[in-house]
């Protein structure tokens, strides 16, 4: 019997439509279901990719409920709400987990075995508050996390020493924000540690080096700066990481999930390469890290614990 691959998408927003353009022209499933409170919009967005379909792959598209996600192997959730005038971030944050307890309480009746991928900002809390949230396992609840960080780092990178991107090993752990870490001491091209000295001509130097991170850093900023939204990007790291798992790729990725002491940090969610399968995460992995990059991890959970703190999830 074929195995059908279902894929449910919960927000046809930018990032969620982002998303779904791309597993649809990639040919990454054969059924992807739209979710929205707004149904009419997920409908229309249906009604628009499936007009593309003699055009792209044999898909199938169509709006649905939660109830309609019992075939779904990976459910995006890329559902989000934006500060209303003179809502304080905190409020925002409030309010995003009661809409989010809704949401898991609905996905847990009725795609109980399904791996969760959070992308909602601020999206290491969100994926905190669905790990505390939902009964299923944590190694099925997945934070997009870092990935996009990594992927414009590698790309800078690959830019600055003039390879393809993909042939630089480098990534950012930690929160997808400002106090994200860029792992320099793990940083090499072609099995040479950049901050060792000499790569292709071009020598480690720690201030330029410090103003790429800083692009890094605050590349969605200047993105909607300019366009007022990020969505193309996101939307291709939401495409693979649900590749990756429907092809039980074993791919490493660094991606959001909950700390349970490693570098001694738990009880928040943190990226770090993590080995992704079809049963979600499958293995972690911890590279040994310089002093600096320790101390900014923890600095990055402390930012986090803060936040958490400071919300009601239970
Ligand atoms: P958007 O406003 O375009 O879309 C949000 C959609 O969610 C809307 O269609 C809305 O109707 C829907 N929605 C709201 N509450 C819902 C609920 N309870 N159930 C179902 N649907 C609901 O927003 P966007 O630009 O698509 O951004 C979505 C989220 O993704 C935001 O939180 C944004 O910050 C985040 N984001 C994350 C990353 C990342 O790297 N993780 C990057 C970009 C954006």
């Amino acid at each position: 019997m074929i195995q059908k691959r279902t894929i449910g998408i919960i927000g046809t927003g930018k990032v969620g439509m982002a998303a779904a353009y791309t597993l649809f022209c990639r040919d990454v499933a054969s059924d992807i279901i739209l979710v929205d409170k707004d149904e009419r919009r997920a409908e229309g967005e249906a009604m628009d990719l499936m007009h593309g379909q003699t055009l792209a792959e044999p898909v199938s598209v169509r709006a649905g409920s939660y109830a309609s996600l019992g075939a779904a192997q990976v459910i995006v959730v890329a559902a989000g709400t934006g500060r209303k005038e003179g809502e304080s971030r905190l409020d925002l944050l409030n309010r995003n987990v009661a809409i989010f307890r809704e949401i898991v309480a609905e996905l847990d009746r009725y795609a109980p075995h399904a791996i969760l991928v959070i992308a909602t900002n601020p999206v290491d809390i969100i994926t905190y508050v669905v790990q505390q949230l939902s009964r299923r396992p944590h190694s099925q609840i997945i934070g997009t996390g870092t990935m996009l960080d990594t992927a414009r780092f590698r790309a800078l990178l690959g830019q600055f020493y003039g390879v393809d991107p993909r042939s630089v090993d480098a990534g950012i752990f930690g929160e997808h924000g400002d106090s994200e870490v860029p792992i320099w001491s793990r940083a090499s091209i072609g099995g040479m540690r950049l901050v060792d000295g000499t790569v292709l001509g071009k020598r480690f130097d720690r201030g330029a080096m410090d103003a790429l991170f800083e692009q890094v850093r605050y590349a969605g900023r200047e993105v909607i700066a300019r366009k007022g939204f990020t969505s193309s990007a996101i939307g291709l790291v939401i495409a693979e990481l649900v590749e990756t798992i429907l092809d039980d790729q074993h791919t490493v990725l660094t991606v959001g999930v909950q700390f349970e002491g490693e570098y001694g940090i738990r009880d928040v969610c943190l990226s770090i390469p993590c080995v992704v399968g079809h049963l979600g995460v499958e293995g972690r992995i911890l590279p040994e890290l310089s002093e600096e990059e320790m101390a900014a991890m923890q600095h990055s959970a402390d930012v986090l614990k803060e936040s958490i703190g400071a919300i009601a999830i239970g």
